[in-house]
Order: C-alpha cells, then structure tokens, then sequence
C-alpha cells in the first residue's frame, strides 16, 4: 500500500494486538468516542436492534472487550436469556465486567477469556453470535468464523460488525483521517501513538465487504449479506446457519 505498511508474521501479529488492548483497556471507551465522533454508538445499536434477539434467547458476543453490545443484549434477553462476553484480553474483559457491575447489569451474564478462533462451547450453543470491530484483529479468520459456525445453533445467525472499505468518494480524507489524524489523537490522549497507527494499519488490511462475505460462505454460512454504514466505513455482515 502507498503507506507502506507490510503484513506482519502471524505469532507476532498475535503478540502486537494483545499489547495493544492491554495498553488501550483503561481509555478504550473514551477513545472510541472520541476517533468515531460517538458514531460508533450508532453502528452498535443498530446491529443490536437488527438482531431479531428475544427473550430467553443465548447470545455471544465475541471480542466483546468493554461490553457495549453485552450490555444492551443483557437487557433484550432477559432473566431467561443468557449471554457470554467472550474476549482473549483479559485486561478488556476486566473493564467490561467492571463497567457492567457498576451499572448494575450482573444477572445473565458469563465473562469468558477466549479465542475466536478455537471457542470453548459445545457444538449448536447460541442464537446469536457478534463479533463487533474484533474480527480484524484476529489471525485467521477463516478459523475464527468455521468456530463460530459450530458453536452457532442451527436458525441462528452471526452478526460481523467492522470496519470496511469506504466509498472512493471517502478515500482520500478518511486515509488521511486514520494515518495522519488518529495517530496524533492516540498520542494526545494515550501517550500511545503506535496502538492507533495500529488500529489505521489493521483497518486498511482487512478484507472488503464482498472478500468478507465469501468468506462466510466458504465456511458454510447462507443467506450471507451485508449492510454499510457511514459510506461503507463500517459493514454489518449477516450470515445464518441452517
Ligand atoms: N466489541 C467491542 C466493541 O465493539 O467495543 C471491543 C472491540 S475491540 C476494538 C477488539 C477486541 O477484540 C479487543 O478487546 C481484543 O482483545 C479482542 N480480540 C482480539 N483478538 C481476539 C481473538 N483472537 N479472540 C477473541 N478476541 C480477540
């Protein structure tokens, strides 16, 4: 790519992205607001509102890090439902389950620190699996979305919510936005520039909208589809297994 950004060996991308959370954790949610301009909050009310969840229903929110989607599932599953935050950090799953118990969110909810590419549930266990702006971190997607598949129950369906490619009309100011821009917030705020030139480098790599969802076809989701947001900033992807 024109910023030179070359894809790093698989054990050390592992390492980097567990060093990134580890140091982000505690600003995590101040910086999302700040990088997305709050919009963020839109993309995940919008995949939560969209995903036909009921009560009593199981969900899992994979790389579900500080909750945001937990919390709001919690509450549409109700007393009967049930629902796993799922996240390989433990230091994120640690501020997740802080933030929920001190708002009182405690009844439905398992705190659980896991691989997206090897979970650890039984076979046909949810309704309804997310995975929201973790999938990029994660080293091999193709794995990490065959195991959601198996632990998905059959009528239920996964929901990816990610950066993606935004329309060519964007490019330019959101490149630089996310290389020249994003970097320096980190820096001013964190101290931390390298976790957010990072986050610009992971988003750049990750497949496209169409890349993504025939990946999900391949590891034998159907009805797989997929919903842009804010010119195609973020894609929600849909899949079902039957
Ligand atoms: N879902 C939350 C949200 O939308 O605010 C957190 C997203 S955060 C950008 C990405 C999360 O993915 C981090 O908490 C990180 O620890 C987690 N993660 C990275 N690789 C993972 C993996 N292989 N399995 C599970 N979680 C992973």
């Amino acid at each position: 790519t024109h910023f030179g950004y070359k894809e790093v060996p698989t054990a050390e991308k592992a390492r980097h992205v567990a060093d990134v959370f580890h140091s982000v954790a505690g600003k995590y949610d101040l910086m999302n607001d700040l990088m997305s301009l709050g919009i963020h909050r839109f993309w995940k009310l919008f995949t939560v509102s969209n995903s036909g969840v009921r009560r009593g229903a199981k969900v899992l929110d994979i790389a579900g890090g500080t909750g945001d989607l937990t919390r709001k599932f919690a509450k549409m599953v109700g007393e009967t439902g049930h629902v796993v935050l799922a996240d390989i950090n433990g230091s994120m799953l640690n501020v997740g389950r802080d933030r929920l118990t001190d708002d009182g969110i405690v009844a439905n909810i398992d705190y659980v620190q896991a691989n997206a590419e090897a979970l650890p549930f039984p076979d046909n266990s949810f309704d309804c699996i997310t995975i929201a702006f973790g999938l990029r971190n994660v080293t091999d997607k193709d794995k990490a979305l065959a195991s959601m598949f198996r632990v998905l129950k059959p009528g239920g369906q996964l929901m990816v919510l990610e950066f993606s490619k935004p329309a060519d009309w964007l490019g330019g100011i959101y490149d630089t936005y996310s290389f020249k821009v994003l970097p320096q917030l980190g820096k001013l705020f964190t101290g931390d520039a390298e976790s957010y030139r990072y986050l610009a480098e992971s988003i750049r790599m990750h497949p496209d909208q169409e890349t993504l969802k025939q990946m999900m076809i391949d590891v034998g989701f159907e009805r797989c589809d997929y919903h842009n947001m804010s010119a195609g900033i973020v894609a929600l992807h849909r899949g079902y297994k039957f």
